[in-house]
């Protein structure tokens, strides 16, 4: 039985995933047993209505049989992952996740909280709430087909992102251990220590995005006003409890591992210039047509053409020293850019860029030398070419000498604390050298 929820939150306050922690300890309490790490799926990033990173949440519980993992703590109560028996979907349990929801939602006018308890739902789901725009027209008939039990509130529009979670196909999974204040504390600055998450990542392995070090500062901590303290990401859940040990940070109450689609690229599609919309989220292969500007508010933005159309491409102030590599390229550069497409003017707001090839940039040193007599040419005018003084001959070139180009062929991405949750850090992508390898058959 999964149990999806979404929406409760607000930019006032709480989280929906320290909804899970109570969602576990009541179902615990009712006999339930939890058979998968409990989930949290980021959805398409550019849904105007989202309150912050689009994060839904699902819990798979059933009847257990064996502990298999310890994965958290709530309030001193050790959270394992069993091995075990599915049930199927209950009432019951709609209702008391309904409670929960109903208790601890922030109640605010743009707060449209949504409950889906299933046995499955068809990933295509998942794959349209990544990459698109869903509405409850399409979601309800999939519910009623996949005899979902749901329910929602003031609207109830969060069963899109409950049953979207619950229908992650887990093609592509990190982990997030996140970490959990006392109540009393939840609206207080939060202290993190910068130089032990520094730390941190030096000694671990397999996590990620936690210190930017372009800015010289931690970014697991959230803004204040949330349960969070800080949330460490990795690709091995056995790491993220080690490097928990390692930060020196408030004191937590609870801590949880949560299986993530964040770091996937899974809303990215790969398509072509004509084929761009608003609201999605795109891979486009082109070469850049005007040289790139900085613009007021220290964004830079260029264009490139695919041959089947042009589009604005923009590295806005936040990615810092990522837009000094932007702006090294140049009008006939080729590249893969991916980011997120906003709507008027439509632009593509950049998360990474692959640079395939540079074209050569060379100065005028000289005019050239008389092929026949060794004597220096003389200029004709404007782009007519060259002329010998002594014996007329005439040529077209100039002595060009080659510049050094500022950047080479290869990866730039957004530094972390920039980087949107779903997007697939440069340190994951090498592990995925083959996608690159397949840019290239498909464009060449
Ligand atoms: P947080 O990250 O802090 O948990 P949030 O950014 O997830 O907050 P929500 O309050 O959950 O914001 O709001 C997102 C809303 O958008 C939810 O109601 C969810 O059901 C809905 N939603 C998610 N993905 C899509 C989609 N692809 N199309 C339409 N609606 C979506």
């Amino acid at each position: 039985m999964w149990i999806g929820v979404d929406d409760t939150d607000a930019r006032e306050g709480m989280c929906t995933t320290y909804l899970a922690l109570e969602i576990i300890e009541e179902m615990e309490r009712r006999g339930y047993a939890l058979l998968s790490f409990p989930r949290l799926v980021r959805l398409n990033p550019n849904i105007p209505w989202k309150t912050r990173g689009n994060g839904a949440i699902a819990l798979r519980f059933g009847r257990g049989v064996k502990k298999l993992h310890r994965i958290g703590e709530v309030r001193g109560r050790e959270v394992w992952v069993w091995e075990g028996e599915d049930v199927s979907p209950s009432p019951g349990a709609l209702r008391a996740v309904m409670g929960i929801v109903e208790r601890r939602r922030v109640r605010s006018r743009d707060t449209s909280p949504g409950v889906v308890v299933a046995e499955s739902m068809p990933s295509a789901l998942y794959w349209r709430a990544v990459r698109d725009v869903v509405w409850m027209r399409d979601v309800v008939p999939v519910l009623e087909g996949e005899k979902a039990l749901f329910s929602g509130i003031n609207g109830g529009r969060g069963v899109i992102g409950a049953a979207a979670a619950i229908a992650w196909d887990e093609r592509f999974v990190t982990y997030e251990l996140l970490t959990y204040l006392p109540e009393s504390e939840w609206f207080r600055e939060r202290w993190v220590d910068d130089a032990s998450v520094a730390e941190m990542e030096r000694r671990t392995r397999r996590t990620f995005d936690s210190y930017d070090p372009y800015q010289g500062r931690a970014v697991i901590k959230p803004s204040a006003r949330t349960p969070v303290l800080y949330g460490i990401r990795g690709t091995l859940w056995e790491e993220l409890v080690d490097a928990m040990g390692m930060v020196s940070a408030d004191r937590y109450e609870s801590w949880l591992i949560f299986a993530t689609n964040q770091g996937s690229d899974d809303h990215i599609v790969e398509t072509r210039v004509c084929d761009v919309r608003p609201f999605t989220s795109c891979a486009l292969y082109g070469r850049v047509v005007k040289n790139p500007v900085r613009i007021r508010g220290g964004h830079v933005i260029f264009s490139i053409d695919d041959g089947t159309g042009e589009i604005s491409c923009a590295a806005y102030r936040p990615t810092g020293p990522f837009r000094d590599v932007v702006q090294s390229l140049r009008a006939g550069d080729e590249v893969v850019v991916y980011g997120g497409v906003r709507d008027r003017p439509l632009t593509l707001n950049l998360e990474k860029i692959r640079v395939v090839s540079l074209i050569k940039l060379r100065v005028k040193v000289a005019n050239p030398r008389c092929p026949c007599c060794g004597k220096s040419m003389e200029s004709i005018g404007r782009n007519s070419g060259y002329r010998c003084r002594k014996c007329g001959t005439r040529s077209e070139d100039a002595v060009y000498r080659e510049v050094k180009r500022d950047i080479a062929p290869g990866w730039y991405e957004v530094p972390p604390s920039a980087r949107r949750h779903l997007a697939m850090p440069l340190a994951l992508l090498s592990d995925q050298k083959l996608r690159g390898v397949e840019d290239e058959k498909r464009h060449k």
